[in-house]
């Protein structure tokens, strides 16, 4: 998806829409989380840091924004039915579900793949797409019962082009491009959801901090809020 750099989305945008934001606590996805809110959406924060999720649902709060709900979740222990009966207390409470904005991440290490270690691997895959990948199987009937839905994976550069050392995470971001053109393509003139990848670039966060340690942050993007473009 390409952006128009000078978008500016209307303040009520996302009014009476029901947008769920994975890894919603920290990073890119409390911006997000807290943008969407902005724009009027009822905001399902969900993620592993339970009091990382307050802090952002009491910012949400504090701002004005419509009352958000909290979900913790942690893809690494996460089964399918834990996902199965997420969404039915997701339609039990909201009936439908408009965003789905999947961002939780995990980086893993960067290391020569000889010594990559085939647990963390595992980690990586389960966080970066098999788990969100089930979640959006179960998640499907909500989003259906929306009039027009929207689901974003977020990707990366390394999810295009491969970089040495990046291992697991940049394999995982492969197969999120991947899943995204087969489900895209299926969806495609026979539902109303939209599939989209997105890669968000350079942002100053922990994983920024963590994958660059030597850079400097002020190459970086510094976002308070982010609307990451689920609908406009
Ligand atoms: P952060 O590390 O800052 O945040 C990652 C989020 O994912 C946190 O909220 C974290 O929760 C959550 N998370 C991690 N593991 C799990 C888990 N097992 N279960 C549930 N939630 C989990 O990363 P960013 O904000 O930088 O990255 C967000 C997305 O953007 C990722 O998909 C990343 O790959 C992508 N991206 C980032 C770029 C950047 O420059 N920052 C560039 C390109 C892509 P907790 O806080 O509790 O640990």
């Amino acid at each position: 998806m390409s952006c128009k750099i000078d978008y500016q989305p209307a303040p009520n945008l996302l009014e009476n829409r029901v947008v769920l934001v994975t890894g919603a606590g920290d990073g890119i996805g409390r911006a997000a989380a807290l943008s969407y809110a902005n724009h009027g959406a009822t905001v399902i924060l969900l993620g592993r840091t339970i009091a990382k999720l307050e802090r952002v649902y009491d910012e949400i709060e504090a701002a004005g924004g419509p009352q958000p709900a909290i979900f913790p979740l942690n893809f690494e222990g996460a089964t399918l039915k834990d996902f199965h009966d997420m969404a039915e207390t997701l339609d039990k409470e909201f009936g439908r579900l408009d965003g789905l904005l999947h961002n939780a991440g995990l980086l893993g290490r960067i290391t020569p793949f000889e010594q990559y270690n085939p647990e963390l691997w595992q980690q990586v895959m389960q966080v970066n797409i098999n788990g969100p990948i089930w979640m959006t199987q179960a998640l499907l009937p909500l989003l259906q019962a929306s009039e027009d839905a929207s689901i974003i994976f977020t990707s990366s550069s390394v999810g295009r082009k491969g970089r040495a050392y990046w291992g697991a995470y940049s394999v995982s971001k492969f197969a999120t491009e991947g899943f995204v053109d087969v489900l895209a393509d299926e969806l495609d003139n026979q539902s109303n959801i939209r599939v989209n990848s997105l890669n968000p670039g350079a942002t100053r966060t922990q994983m920024r901090r963590t994958a660059f340690p030597g850079k400097t942050p002020l190459r970086c993007v510094h976002r308070k809020t982010l609307c990451l473009p689920i609908y406009g």
